[in-house]
């Protein structure tokens, strides 16, 4: 490969199909933002949006809003937009909650689904909420059902028939590393397992085909790649086939008829029963606005887009900061990554800091990852290169070794 160049990264944001939509959000002059992957940018339209929602809709529209602006549907309206872009059909995905209580719907949903089966099986260093509301529902089952963690490459061999459901984050959140969601699933399903997909950095990253793969359930975030603002609400997915369970999260919103206020719980019919309460209609607006957005553009663009980004990200930090001591943690093929590339670097969490000092954000996770999240819709093969020239400043430098730098926040 000859080696990038600023001019040659400019030409192919020129021809970039996608260079469109980088004016429909929001981004601080000079800012290189490169933390997609955690926090999504604002959508040009939200501040509008959520104005008319504030004023109209809850200051003059008041309690008639639920009807008169159809309030109450959007978790379903958001669930069918995030269906659309995940693969999986419009009554099969509801917008609700956070991504850690609907990985406790779908794991409860599994255990009633798969009787008999005891073991909740996930990855050694997956998502660390995932693990931990796998060992509160085994805790809340007094003991009955069990979490197991095995290591990435063991996941088969640990497939026995004591496993109930298999629940992996599709693309990993630390390294960007892609399981193959039609291989597991299947592996899983000939086991006798359930599969819940964890997508929180996939939707609005990559294709997803949930149906396709035969996915049993999923879950993940709004705040992420689908650009849903701060705290946004997540999503279940629950294929149409399990969709008769009796959800443990059985609040009055899932029921078949909430304004009957009935005595007794009955699951309405389909998705719906994966709600539980009251929505939050501002952070509903917001994450409709995200995805409404994201639903004008080409999935396939922006794989291509995100793979050709985090490949020139790889060969220049390798090009420019070959002496600094940075181990790549990401697949180096772009097929077996996510929309974000991570470096090691026993220094990472100051020499991030250093690094947005200098305007250019990405994150520090634990212990040596800095990780640079891809978001195709905003980002620029110039911002890659303003990065990774950065980046050589900040250790070329040694500007990281200041101690404003090693002092930790609390949110890295
Ligand atoms: C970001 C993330 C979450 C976040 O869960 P919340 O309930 O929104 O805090 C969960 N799982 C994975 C894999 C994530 O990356």
């Amino acid at each position: 490969m000859t080696a990038l160049t600023l001019p040659g990264l400019r030409a192919m944001d020129a021809a970039d199909a996608l260079k469109a939509f980088r004016a429909r959000f929001r981004l601080p002059e000079g800012l290189v933002y490169l933390d997609g992957n955690s926090l999504g940018a604002l959508p040009a339209a939200a501040p509008g949006r959520l104005k008319a929602v504030i004023e109209d809709e809850w200051g003059r529209g008041l309690i008639r809003s639920w009807n008169a602006a159809d309030w109450i549907s959007a978790p379903r309206r958001a669930g069918a937009k995030i269906a659309r872009l995940t693969g999986a059909g419009e009554d099969e995905v509801v917008a609700a909650d956070s991504t850690s209580i609907n990985v406790f719907k779908a794991l409860s949903a599994a255990l009633q689904i798969n009787t008999g089966r005891t073991v909740l099986l996930s990855e050694a260093g997956n998502f660390p909420t995932d693990v931990y509301m796998m060992q509160g529902l085994s805790a809340l089952s007094g003991g009955a059902a069990q979490t197991r963690l095995v290591e990435a490459d063991k996941l088969m061999e640990a497939l026995d028939d004591s496993v109930c459901a298999l629940l992996l984050t599709h693309v990993h959140y630390k390294t960007g590393a892609m399981h193959d969601m039609a291989a597991v699933t299947k592996a899983a399903h000939d086991a006798g397992a359930l599969v819940i997909w964890d997508l929180s950095h996939s939707a609005g990253a990559l294709p997803v085909e949930l149906n396709a793969c035969g996915a049993d359930f999923a879950v993940g975030c709004g705040y992420k790649y689908l650009n849903g603002g701060p705290g946004a609400p997540a999503f279940i997915f629950a294929a149409k086939r399990h969709q008769h369970v009796f959800p443990a999260l059985s609040g009055w919103l899932g029921h078949a008829a909430p304004f009957d206020f009935r005595d007794d719980y009955q699951p309405a019919p389909g998705i719906d029963r994966f709600q539980c309460g009251t929505p939050g209609v501002l952070g509903m607006a917001a994450l409709e606005t995200g995805l409404d957005l994201m639903l004008e553009a080409d999935m396939a663009a922006i794989r291509a887009k995100s793979q050709a980004l985090g490949d020139a990200f790889i060969t220049l930090v390798e090009q420019e900061c070959a002496a600094h001591g940075f181990t790549l943690a990401s697949p180096r093929a772009a097929d077996r990554r996510g929309s974000q590339v991570s470096f090691r670097h026993p220094e990472g969490y100051a020499i991030m800091q250093a690094l947005i000092a200098r305007g250019v954000i990405g994150d520090f996770r634990a212990p040596d990852i800095l990780r640079f999240g891809f978001a195709p819709l905003y980002n620029r093969f110039e911002d890659v290169w303003d990065a990774a020239a950065n980046l050589k400043a900040v250790m070329d430098g040694r500007e990281w070794d200041a101690p404003q730098f090693r002092a930790r926040a609390a949110v890295t």
